[in-house]
């Protein structure tokens, strides 16, 4: 299942302004934990029960104006291709222009659907100006305020009726991506586990094409590889390829289970690894990091702690990852890397019995209970485990309300290291028994 809305137009209009207020919502709920960096072009929200990922964009194209409108229209054809639907925003203060009339020949094309946003209608006397819209002949417009967020439910009821249904599994094989920044060795660690060289480069504009799924099934394992790296496109204008291989990234992850993040052991890790982890956390995938080009690393005998430590501080608190050293150049730890991402396929689908739950963790509760508010006892009294893809608890108490963030994190670390769930980002939930 992938839902991905792509908000495309020239700049200006207001797409990162809509961007901030389709995925703030979350933002208010997922990230209010310190220390993270928000991405600006894509992130994730959710309506009515709906969760989608967003792309802004506008934040992918800078530098002259003469590589500016070909780099435009690039990268709505991308968008086109590889997104659900696609919001065209245009202002309603300014009317059409030029470059919105190219944009929209573009989308005319578009097998995609396509809404035409009508941006910085802030009051009812703007209202009546959108209509100059309807000459991109692409339907229906929508008239929006992205600042005070006027018109953006009613846009979003529509957007979403246009979402992919959870397609019924065809075969329940683990699904491992392999995520990483151009050049960490994506390409060259698939090669080393299928053994043969694939056609990396695919020139061929405009074709739709699924990510590749591989069947894995050597040595006594088998799963579905989702291969994204084989898949790269021809194009002149360099922030584009960044913007196709964050689509890709982003469609791969949604369909994974797993997800193998390579790092550059040279470079380090990166705010744009740090984006792709976060990403598979918020989609509550699996995750294994790999520290890849190790060879070219001069270790001595903390280094590898070393490294792990830093790796661990930049993704808190979703610490309990593993990591490995590999060298897809030498096949070192290529294996290892493959076992981990199954073992944590298993423990995301881990299913703990309650009795065995209640019996290990209340009583660590009872050693540490939560803090009483307002003079008021917070009593526990059972948990069980939520039947879903990945772990989520319900502890069931007197005040659910009254439970704080850091309790919360208690509560997960005794679970991780009660139960392993190495890998596997873990939901608590709090209930009124
Ligand atoms: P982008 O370049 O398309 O991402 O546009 P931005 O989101 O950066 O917005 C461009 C300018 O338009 C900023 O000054 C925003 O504050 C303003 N803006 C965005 N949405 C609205 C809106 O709904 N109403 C009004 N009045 N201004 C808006
Ligand atoms: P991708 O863009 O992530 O698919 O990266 P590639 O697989 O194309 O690798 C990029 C470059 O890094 C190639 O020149 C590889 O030979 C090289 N490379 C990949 N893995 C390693 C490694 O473990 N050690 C070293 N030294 N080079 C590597």
């Amino acid at each position: 299942m992938s839902n991905i809305i792509a908000i495309v137009g020239r700049p200006n209009v207001g797409k990162s302004t809509l961007f901030n207020r389709l995925t703030e919502s979350r933002k208010a709920i997922v990230d209010d934990f310190s220390g993270v960096t928000r991405d600006r072009h894509y992130g994730v929200g959710e309506w009515t029960d709906k969760q989608f990922t967003v792309i802004d964009t506008g934040g992918y194209v800078s530098g002259s104006d003469d590589v500016f409108e070909a780099a435009i229209r690039e990268q709505v054809l991308i968008a086109i291709e590889e997104a659900s639907v696609v919001l065209f925003m245009v202002d309603v203060t300014v009317g059409v222009t030029d470059l919105d009339d190219e944009i929209a020949k573009v989308l005319r094309r578009s097998k995609k659907p396509v809404f035409v946003v009508s941006n910085k209608v802030d009051n009812t006397a703007l209202h009546n100006e959108t209509g100059v819209f309807y000459s991109f002949g692409l339907g229906e417009v929508h008239a929006v305020s992205s600042m005070t967020g006027s018109g953006t439910g009613d846009l979003l009821d529509e957007v979403i009726k246009h979402f992919e249904d959870e397609p019924e599994e065809e075969n329940t094989l683990p699904k491992i991506t392999i995520a990483g920044r151009p050049n960490v060795g994506k390409s060259s660690l698939i090669n080393a586990l299928i053994g043969k060289e694939r056609n990396i480069v695919t020139d061929v504009a405009g074709t739709t094409r699924d990510s590749i799924k591989i069947h894995y099934n050597q040595f006594g394992h088998e799963f579905t590889l989702i291969d994204t790296a084989g898949l790269r496109k021809k194009t002149k204008v360099k922030e584009n390829i960044e913007f196709y291989s964050v689509m890709r990234t982003i469609k791969a992850l949604e369909e994974a289970d797993v997800v193998v993040l390579m790092i550059d052991a040279v470079e380090g890790i990166e705010s744009q690894d740090i984006n792709i982890f976060h990403l598979a956390e918020k989609n509550k995938k699996g995750v294994v990091i790999l520290v890849n080009k190790w060879d070219l690393i001069e270790k001595n005998t903390k280094t590898m702690k070393v490294f792990e430590d830093e790796i661990r501080e930049r993704i808190k608190p979703f610490t309990d990852v593993p990591i490995i050293f590999t060298s897809v150049l030498n096949k070192q730890r290529i294996f290892k890397a493959i076992e981990e991402a199954l073992e944590v396929y298993k423990n995301r689908g881990k299913k703990i019995p309650t009795s065995k739950l209640n019996d290990v963790m209340l009583p660590l509760i009872e050693a540490y209970p939560p803090p009483a508010l307002k003079g008021k006892h917070i009593k526990i009294k059972y948990i069980t485990q939520i039947n879903g893809t990945s772990p989520m608890f319900a502890f069931f108490c007197n005040l659910p309300q009254y439970i704080k963030d850091p309790y919360k994190r208690f509560l997960e670390n005794k679970l991780r290291d009660n139960f392993n769930f190495s890998g596997a980002p873990i939901q608590i939930f709090f209930r009124q028994k």
